[in-house]
């Protein structure tokens, strides 16, 4: 069975070509899962019934299962959504001014070990299938449309490395970009990485017009190694080559993310060799306070170390913000509920 919310668009008109039918089929079948939410073949009143037996036999919309919720009092909403094989993935819903992001996960568990991270603590055990990616969304909207609400943003900044399963977050943000798919600007869309330089470079040539984010969180490799062992494969010297490369080819700027960790990274000296790091990049800061996790020991920044920080950045010609925090009386951290969950049931 093939799983319909796997396919980009120009996979599922190949895959129709190859079961006889003209390439409007797909674009046909693209708008009734995503324009007209239909959540079976038989719903498709304009597709033959003969084909509809096709369908019904060899394919399945299939979306994972809502496993738990928990809401927050400013509006954030957290799901654990469980798949096929009885794996757990978490997204957040977060309700901004202008729109509600979404934050999605990209695989089940984590491989990159940043020391302060709540995801990795539980190893990666795979790479979302596009399907799976797509799911947390449309669960997300199913959950949103009580309210008579949609998703308007999306950032796959959830447990797992974007760029360790690129294809399959490639395909998931066509779909959501396509106008007959989910119809989701581009600018309204960013993948945050924590530095892997071939995926940076690969995503240059996108043409895509997406936003793009990198977890910075520290401005010298010294730290960097201690919280981020990515770093020692893809130190910052080259990270900075490839964001510049980036500006250049794709003609968009990056957004550097900076977690405020209480005595690791967060001085002055940090700000001006931040300052030294990024110059002669076009990058915003986006700092960002830390979420405290259980299971590791770091703190975060007072608000005034985190304003001065702010300020020296600002002074010194960096745009800078400082990011707003949502769902803090539920377990917003990236990983924690999935953690949470596993921790309740003893394994
Ligand atoms: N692997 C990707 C995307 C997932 S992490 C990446 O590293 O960018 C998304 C962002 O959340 C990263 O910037 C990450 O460093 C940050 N993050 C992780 N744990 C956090 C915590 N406890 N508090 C605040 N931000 C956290």
């Amino acid at each position: 069975m093939i799983n319909l919310y796997g396919l980009e668009l120009t996979k599922l008109e190949e895959l129709m070509i190859s079961y006889g039918q003209k390439r409007y089929r797909a674009t046909q079948l693209f708008t009734w899962l995503y324009e007209k939410k239909a959540r079976s073949f038989d719903e498709m009143s304009d597709v033959s019934k003969s084909f509809r037996e096709v369908l019904n036999k060899d394919f399945c919309l299939e979306l994972p299962k809502l496993y738990r919720r928990q809401d927050s009092k400013d509006g954030t909403i957290k799901i654990l959504l469980e798949l096929n094989d009885g794996s757990k993935v978490e997204t957040a819903l977060m309700p901004y001014r202008y729109g509600n992001a979404i934050c999605v996960s990209s695989q089940v568990g984590c491989n990159m070990a940043c020391a302060f991270c709540a995801s990795g603590l539980l190893k990666k055990k795979r790479n979302l299938e596009v399907s799976e990616i797509v799911g947390q969304v449309l669960v997300m909207n199913s959950i949103l449309e009580e309210k008579n609400e949609k998703v308007t943003h999306i950032v796959v900044m959830g447990t797992g490395e974007p760029f360790d399963n690129y294809d399959n977050v490639l395909d998931f943000i066509r779909i959501m970009n396509h106008p007959k798919g989910m119809a989701i600007g581009a600018r309204h869309i960013t993948v945050s990485t924590c530095g892997l330089i071939p995926g940076i470079m690969r995503y240059a040539h996108e043409g895509l017009q997406i936003n793009l984010a990198i977890s910075l969180h520290a401005p010298n490799d010294e730290i960097r190694n201690k919280i981020m062992p990515i770093s020692k494969g893809y130190p910052l010297p080259k990270l900075m080559e490839a964001v510049k490369y980036y500006e250049k080819e794709a003609n968009r700027r990056v957004t550097f993310e900076y977690i405020m960790l209480k005595g690791v990274n967060d001085s002055l000296e940090c700000a001006k060799e931040l300052v030294k790091l990024i110059k002669g990049t076009l990058a915003y800061v986006n700092l960002i306070p830390y979420n405290p996790v259980d299971e590791n020991s770091f703190l975060r920044s007072d608000d005034k170390t985190v304003h001065a920080f702010f300020s020296y950045l600002l002074q010194h010609g960096v745009n800078t913000t400082i990011r707003k925090e949502f769902g803090n009386d539920i377990d917003a951290a990236c990983g924690q509920l999935r953690a949470k969950d596993q921790h309740e049931k003893g394994n």
